[in-house]
């Protein structure tokens, strides 16, 4: 199952899109509701490695579960 990122808790820090093996993360053209750049995974290419959510340094911002309903898009 592709991993998530959660768009409102994501805080930018772009850890994740440099680690992923497969570049499957992407930076949003908006803003969370904090106002910060948010990240999204792209779930047709995900390889479920878990990286993105061993280097994220936001608690609950990275979830082992493909969550449309929490990941907003580009
Ligand atoms: S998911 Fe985590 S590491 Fe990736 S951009 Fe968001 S806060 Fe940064
Ligand atoms: S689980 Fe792996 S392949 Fe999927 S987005 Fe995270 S780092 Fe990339």
């Amino acid at each position: 199952m592709p991993h998530s990122i959660v768009s409102e808790i994501c805080e930018g820090v772009t850890a994740c899109v440099g680690a992923c093996p497969v570049g499957c993360i992407s930076s949003s053209e908006k803003k969370n509701n904090k106002g910060n750049d948010y990240y999204w995974i792209n779930f047709e290419t995900c390889i479920d490695c878990g990286i993105c959510l061993q280097v994220c340094p936001v608690e609950g911002a990275v979830i082992a579960e493909e969550r449309s309903d929490l990941q907003k898009g580009p």
